[in-house]
């Protein structure tokens, strides 16, 4: 296995368990009744010692990098069920007692008559915990379903031991899988150790981990050996190629399908752009000018993809000295002290957004901050408030956004995703993972798409005077594109779609980079910072990554955000780079180290780059995670689809998240096929325009009551008691818990270590089920005294109703919510945000998870084990950014005669 792959130990190699069967054991809470929802939670356990508690090293991260302070390990508590009440219930398959009474079917003496698959929990003899950390990593709760899955139908009722067998089997496949991801797992490979019962939830754990392309995916020969010669199934264009467009496109020919990718530049890649810098005496480097940082190896499946290329990643290394205006190196002491006070600044913003409450949703962090900041603003010396400014323009960084226009609520909405894991650079450049991605796709370059019309019989996709006729489309471009309106749509987007795209942030981060003949800064850091003591300028080349060790050649990027990243657009290169030099020399001169002048220099332009207009997306002011998701939803009835950054609300604005987007729309187009095939009906499958789904959340952003964790509409012009409701419950909402625990944590020695492990826990936030009752049968479930676990309890054994995902509900609930819908009529639905409702909100997602800078450590490795530069590199004329070869020579593109030059990328 690739050591830079960071799989904590104990997940690592494990032989091959069996599964045994083994009856559940007694239940003590109320929710072990199989009707009932089993959804995790991280709670406290009263003893440390006991073996529910499982040893997992966690990387840390940090918005920039720090040593290591402490030890990289914390004892994770697997606890099984118990959503509400946190009790670790006896459906735990991780339990000491569950695994002796269990029986190997390898050695059937003293078996039990064969049970049913419904009452019998499957248990793993070896690493379950290991198991379920790496599903974990993969972006599954480890003991519960997605709502994905539970929308995908994986099981007919959610909850009970079918849910535990389920997740186990589930598990143990992402587990199989990962332990070589050379291979091609099949379902016969499970067969012979799997009970014959249990087969239905393997066929259903293995279709759905396949088709969704959390398994069996990537460029490894065994996987690229499954894409057919021949197309078998409809037309799909693909408009774009960058991560998302090709992760679609070589799943979609997976499928069969016939693709065609439009891309308009004349290279792959998109926002991922690796550029062959070179200059005399054979210097040359590759340069990432776009997204550079893979975020957190755990579970990111480009990491797998580097891994199946043979590649070995580098961390980005934790060291990043601070320089002042002057060029001194900042007192350790004070930058320790600033950063920790900025720290403790974010944690009052996000407590200040609990207080706030609804209001949140229309305040930017920036105004929090610098509330705080005017407010401490006195105490603080000169240096202390330039040291804060690199913190915000830090921030600023991470968000690509101004902190003015960033939401206060929701700014950080997909921390608790976050992969974990370490930050790392791929040596050579993340071309090379697009050249490999980019192989055999069939993509026509040069093909600006100006034009989609969709219908019920296919689409039409325009580019000059070309007319391309597909069965379904799919739309990567970035978001910048879409608010450009370059694209226009026949039929215009719904209503929903273009206030989605309004609302979310596109924000800019632009580099400069810089060859030079050699290195002359440090070779033990990746990154350097550099202060500014005018705050409009604190984004202005604040932080420079040294990209020596695995660019091939000596390479400096200098970035620029927040404000300055919007003057730069229109800043002559060579004023940049006089600009750059002159910060160097302010730092290294006085070292006695002479500062050369770069060999070749490239200036990036994203904001005027026609295609994307930015870099990448954040949550603005008055936005919020679910615009994600309206981004994503496909319309024309399963004709016209979306993926790219922005269309996912746990992975926006990084290149895993667009790959991964990919992937669910390749999905999502195949069961369209599919049931189109099949002539059934598509007026209830997910991300219809109207579907059942989003009309349901925009439903429910105004419930007619609420309690607790439950919700629900019905139609207020029909009285009866008997009249039909539908009921929502919401688990995971372990705010309190994640409260205590951020107050228990404290006695540990790594706090930071603790709130990552546990973002990865909160994955199982906001997850919905559903119901119909009568409104009288909600009237008494709002009265039953207990808390939400009994009123679950009550639901399930006393009403007997079963919760079900938004696909279970059935046609009479669909007509209940039409009906609903109809009476409401064309009332403007309430903001996502601002709907948020006490008990409901997000803001009390519990303690602030900050959004982490995209740094990563990378090992020292000798220049000799950098591999060439992939053909990503340059094979096109330079691209949103300005290029100067030499400063010094004026008949050199970009270099002076005409500055602002900027050309496509
Ligand atoms: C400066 C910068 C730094 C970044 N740093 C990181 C990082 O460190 N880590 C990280 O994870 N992510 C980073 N990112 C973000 C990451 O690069 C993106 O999220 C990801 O690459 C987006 O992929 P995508 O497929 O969604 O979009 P894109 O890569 O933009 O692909 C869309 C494609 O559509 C094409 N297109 C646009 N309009 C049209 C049209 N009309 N017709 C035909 N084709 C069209 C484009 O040319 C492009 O190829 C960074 C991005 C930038 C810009």
């Amino acid at each position: 296995m690739d050591p830079s792959i960071h799989i904590p130990e104990q997940l690592s190699s494990s032989p091959p368990p069996h599964f045994v069967p083994c009856p559940p054991q007694q239940n003590h809470n109320a929710f072990p009744d199989p009707n009932t929802v089993s959804v995790p939670s991280l709670v406290e356990n009263p003893n440390p010692s006991s073996n529910h508690y499982l040893s997992f090293s966690v990387p840390k991260k940090r918005r920039r990098g720090r040593p290591q302070r402490s030890p990289a390990s914390f004892r994770v508590p697997v606890v099984f069920n118990g959503a509400m009440n946190g009790n670790n219930n006896d459906l735990s398959p991780y339990g000491s007692s569950s695994s002796s009474t269990s029986v190997s079917v390898n050695n059937p003496s003293g078996v039990r008559p064969v049970p049913d698959a419904s009452d019998e929990i499957i248990v793993i003899n070896k690493e379950p915990k290991a198991e379920a950390l790496i599903a974990l990593s993969a972006g599954f709760p480890a003991d519960s379903l997605t709502e994905e899955e539970i929308e995908a139908g994986v099981l007919p009722v959610i909850g009970g031991i079918e849910q535990v067998n389920y997740t186990l089997i589930r598990n143990h496949i992402i587990a199989k899988w990962r332990e070589n991801v050379m291979n091609w797992v099949t379902k016969e490979m499970f067969i012979d150790y799997i009970p014959q019962q249990y087969h239905t939830l393997l066929d259903s754990a293995y279709n759905y981990l396949v088709s969704r392309g959390y398994i069996n995916f990537g460029v490894a020969p065994a996987i690229k050996e499954k894409i057919p010669a021949e197309s078998s199934k409809p037309s799909v264009i693909i408009i774009g190629a960058g991560l998302a467009g090709l992760a679609a496109a070589r799943h979609l020919m997976r499928f069969g399908f016939k693709v065609t990718v439009l891309e308009g530049r004349k290279r792959a890649g998109g926002r991922v752009y690796t550029k062959k810098m070179e200059g005399g005496n054979r210097v040359s480097a590759a340069a990432e000018l776009g997204g550079s940082v893979l975020t957190g190896t755990h579970g990111n499946p480009l990491g797998i993809v580097a891994r199946q290329l043979g590649y070995t990643l580098h961390k980005v290394r934790d060291k990043c000295p601070l320089y002042s205006v002057d060029g001194k190196p900042v007192d350790p002491d004070m930058d320790m002290k600033v950063e920790t006070a900025f720290n403790r600044l974010l944690d009052k913003a996000s407590r200040l957004r609990e207080f706030m409450g609804d209001v949140s949703v229309d305040v930017s962090l920036g105004a929090a901050l610098e509330t705080f900041r005017q407010v401490y603003g006195d105490a603080v010396n000169d240096e202390e408030m330039n040291l804060f400014n690199w913190h915000l323009a830090n921030l600023e960084y991470a968000n690509a956004g101004l902190l003015s226009n960033l939401s206060l609520a929701f700014w950080d909405q997909d921390d608790p995703y976050d992969m974990g894991g370490d930050h790392c650079f791929l040596p050579g450049g993340n071309g090379r993972l697009v050249q490999a991605l980019a192989e055999n796709v069939p993509i026509l370059y040069e093909k600006t798409v100006h034009t989609v019309r969709y219908g019920s019989d296919g689409v039409q996709v325009i580019t000059g005077n070309q007319v391309f006729d597909g069965d379904m489309a799919l739309c990567t471009v970035p978001l910048g594109v879409l608010k450009k309106g370059s694209i226009k749509f026949i039929p215009e987007l719904p209503q929903r779609k273009l206030d989605g795209i309004k609302r979310l942030g596109f924000g800019l981060l632009n580099k400069v980079a810089m060859l030079f003949p050699h290195v002359f800064w440090e070779t033990d850091l990746d990154t350097f910072g550099r202060l500014f003591d005018d705050p409009s300028r604190r984004g202005e080349f604040f932080l420079f990554y040294s990209y020596a060790t695995v660019a091939g050649g000596p390479l400096l990027i200098a970035l620029v955000a927040g404000e300055a990243a919007h003057k730069f657009e229109s800043m002559p290169p060579t004023d940049a780079v006089t600009r750059v030099l002159q910060i160097l020399k302010g730092i290294y001169e006085p070292k006695g180290i002479n500062v050369p002048e770069p060999i070749q220099t490239v200036c990036t332009r994203w904001g005027s780059d026609p295609f994307c207009f930015g870099s990448y997306s954040n949550v603005a002011v008055g936005a919020s995670g679910d615009d994600y998701d309206i981004l994503a939803e496909s319309v024309g009835d399963g004709r016209l689809f979306f993926a790219g950054e922005a269309t996912t609300r746990r992975y926006p604005a990084t290149m895993h998240g667009a790959f991964v987007s990919g992937l669910r729309e390749a999905a999502n187009m195949a069961h369209y096929a599919n049931v189109r095939s099949l002539r059934m009906k598509v007026d209830r499958t997910p991300s219809n325009a109207h579907s059942c789904a989003s009309l349901l959340t925009d439903l429910f952003r105004e419930p007619d009551i609420e309690f607790g964790s439950f919700s629900v509409i019905f139609s207020q012009k029909n009285v009866d008691p008997k009249a039909p409701a539908i009921l929502r419950v919401t688990f995971g909402e372990s705010r309190k818990k994640t409260h205590d625990l951020s107050k228990q944590d404290q006695q540990h020695s790594n706090k930071l270590l603790f709130q990552q492990l546990q973002s990865h826990f909160n994955q199982q936030q906001q997850l919905h089920v559903y119901t119909m009752l009568s409104r009288q049968q909600v009237l008494e479930l709002r009265e039953v005294r207990g808390g939400d676990e009994m009123r679950v309890n009550y639901l399930c054994e006393k009403l007997g109703v079963k919760l079900v995902g938004r696909k279970g509900l059935g046609p009479t609930a669909d007509s209940v919510i039409a009906s609903i819908k109809a009476e409401r009529g064309d009332r403007k639905p309430i903001s996502p945000s601002i709907a948020l409702k006490p008990g409901m909100s997000k803001l009390k997602a519990g303690i602030m998870k900050r959004k982490m800078i995209r740094k990563a450590k990378v090992v020292n490795k000798s220049h000799r084990s950098i591999p060439p530069p992939s053909t990503n590199m340059g094979g096109d004329k330079l691209s949103g950014e300005v290029s100067i070869m030499d400063r010094n020579l004026p008949d050199v593109p970009g270099a002076g005669k005409n500055p602002n030059e900027v050309s496509k990328q």
